[in-house]
């Protein structure tokens, strides 16, 4: 079990940690297997999804922004509801294949870290399985 930290910079934020997991993976010597890769934390979630074009990870957020608005009358005295509410549409963990030592994913995909209440010191585990 490895641990990835993220150093988010503003409240919300989706960044990108491919290069990251592919560190720990290469540093298993793991060659066929399932990674494993989770977000212990309530208000930020992992997605996999397109990061070639920034563009789409800013339209998920707006997206997100449009169906969690912070407006609703939330009971949580903490007053980040919306973010927990996005942490857990998002979810908090995600699986690839491992296939010849790589991760199998697509050309365009990328797994990308999604703050909801930053900026803050986040922890990713990741985890190798081999078959
Ligand atoms: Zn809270």
């Amino acid at each position: 079990m490895k641990e990835i930290e993220v150093r988010t910079q503003s409240k919300e934020a989706m960044e990108d940690i491919t290069s990251k997991v592919i560190e720990e993976i290469s540093s298993s010597g793991i060659q066929t297997g399932m990674c494993s890769v989770y977000v212990p934390h309530t208000t930020a979630g992992v997605t996999i999804n397109e990061n070639a074009d920034p563009s789409v990870m800013e339209d998920i957020l707006m997206t997100l922004q449009k169906i969690v608005p912070d407006s609703l009358p939330y009971r949580h005295s903490e007053g980040n509801s919306p973010a927990h509410v996005k942490a857990s549409l998002i979810g908090s963990s995600v699986n690839v294949l491992i296939d010849k030592g790589r991760l199998s994913l697509g050309t365009w995909q990328g797994i990308i870290f999604c703050e909801f209440d930053g900026p803050r010191n986040r922890r990713v585990i990741v985890n190798a399985f081999s078959f």
